[in-house]
């Protein structure tokens, strides 16, 4: 498979009509996340990296791809509403913002991808912008709930998903005491911050690597492509060509070799006659 270099052109990080300010406490937090992550040879067992092998499983395919991206934001598949709740409840201890947050900013990255203005992390402001400087330089209108709810409606419209938009950090408290519990503390820095990390880059990827690096299936009007490495790692989400140029469909992997682990559970699901209306 050859790959090409496609680099967006970059732009200024900082526009004249705007000033960016670090979110010292968004900086503080995913800091020290990775800080305890870089603890882990200390606290290695094996047990621990199954711990955080399952969880970055479970809260990234299943609930960042599965519940976050491919049924509340693209309508791609219905499954039960008890269901529904499950999978996404997986996805608010992913630690990447609640359910309308996520599902808002990515509505409005497929909505003006790469523009500079309304893409919360436009690839044409970079590399580094694009990956998670627009976390750590926040900008209200995609930050703020009475702002950015208006494009996640259909998900702001449940109050269990209201719910979990403001307390889904709640969770992960929850899930560290039950890890601590049965496991110890190397159950604890693998189960949360190691797999933590870890997701976030991957989630990451697909907003800044495949805008970058990689190849089209597709002609789309935006930089996206497909990488391979990304799509391992983000559990199918990084043939990000395929979804960008038709992004309801609920496959991502086009081609034979696109493997799309997020696929096979939909596979599953409609096998056993939970997953409904599935976009082909
Ligand atoms: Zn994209
Ligand atoms: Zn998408």
């Amino acid at each position: 498979m050859t790959q090409q270099l496609i680099a967006p052109q970059s732009q200024p990080l900082v526009q004249p009509e705007e000033k960016l300010k670090p979110s010292w406490l968004n900086i503080f937090i995913l800091g020290s996340f990775h800080l305890i992550a870089l603890s882990a040879p200390w606290f290695f067992s094996w047990s621990a990296l199954g711990v955080a092998v399952f969880f970055h499983w479970l809260t990234g395919s299943i609930g960042i791809c599965l519940a976050y991206h491919r049924i509340l934001t693209h309508h791609s598949l219905e499954v039960p509403k008890w269901l529904e709740r499950i999978l996404v409840t997986c996805g608010a201890l992913a630690l990447q913002g609640g359910p309308i947050f996520w599902a808002a900013g990515h509505n409005l990255h497929h909505a003006h991808t790469e523009d500079n203005d309304k893409d919360p992390h436009s690839a044409k402001r970079g590399f580094w912008w694009s990956h998670m400087g627009w976390l750590l330089y926040p900008q209200d209108k995609y930050f703020d709930y009475d702002q950015y709810k208006k494009y996640a409606s259909r998900v702001d419209r449940d109050p269990y998903y209201r719910w979990l938009n403001k307390y889904f950090a709640l969770l992960q408290v929850i899930l560290g005491f039950g890890l601590l519990a049965l496991g110890g503390w190397s159950w604890v820095i693998y189960g949360i911050f190691v797999r933590t990390v870890v997701l976030w880059h991957c989630t990451w990827c697909v907003n800044s690597a495949t805008h970058f690096w990689g190849y089209k299936n597709f002609e789309c009007e935006d930089g996206s492509l497909n990488l391979w490495w990304v799509g391992i790692l983000a559990y199918g989400e990084g043939w990000h060509n395929n979804h960008h140029f038709n992004p309801r469909v609920a496959k991502a992997g086009q081609r034979w070799w696109e493997i799309d682990v997020t696929w096979w559970v939909i596979k599953v699901l409609q096998a056993l006659g939970l997953a409904k209306k599935v976009v082909s």
